[in-house]
């Protein structure tokens, strides 16, 4: 069973308020907040409240969840300001483990969108 929260990971002190973000949606299962460093005009990172380290920890359980953050990501890109699709639309990235240049080990998507150049990507 894993645990619901981590008192050492980052973004879990971000779900709990114990350190701020600049929030973008929250609701009971899902919190999104601008990246402190964004690579693109919009940058945002969705992630579920419980703490999942990773894509790695994924498991049939997690089919729901998974699917509701999909759905999330593209209403939350438009909110925030993305082109519509196929103009404009947006890149959804997950990174997992220290080959696919994850940092932060508290399971996340980012969300990138606007108009190019951008800083990476
Ligand atoms: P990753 O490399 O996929 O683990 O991405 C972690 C992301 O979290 C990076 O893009 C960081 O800029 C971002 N980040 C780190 N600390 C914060 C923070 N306190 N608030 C918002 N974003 C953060
Ligand atoms: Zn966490």
């Amino acid at each position: 069973m894993s645990q619901h929260s981590d008192p050492q990971c980052l973004f879990c002190k971000i779900v709990s308020g114990a350190i701020p973000s600049k929030k973008v949606f929250e609701d009971e299962e899902f919190l999104a907040f601008h990246d402190i460093n964004p690579w693109a005009p919009i940058h945002f990172l969705i992630i579920p409240k419980i703490h999942l380290p990773s894509m790695a920890q994924i498991g049939h359980e997690h089919a729901q969840m998974m699917g509701r953050m999909m759905v999330l990501a593209p209403k939350l890109a438009l909110e925030q300001g993305a082109s519509p699709y196929p103009k404009g639309g947006f890149r959804i990235v997950c990174n997992t483990g220290s080959d696919g240049g994850q940092e932060v080990h508290h399971l996340h998507v980012h969300v990138l969108a606007g108009p190019r150049p951008w800083l990476k990507g």
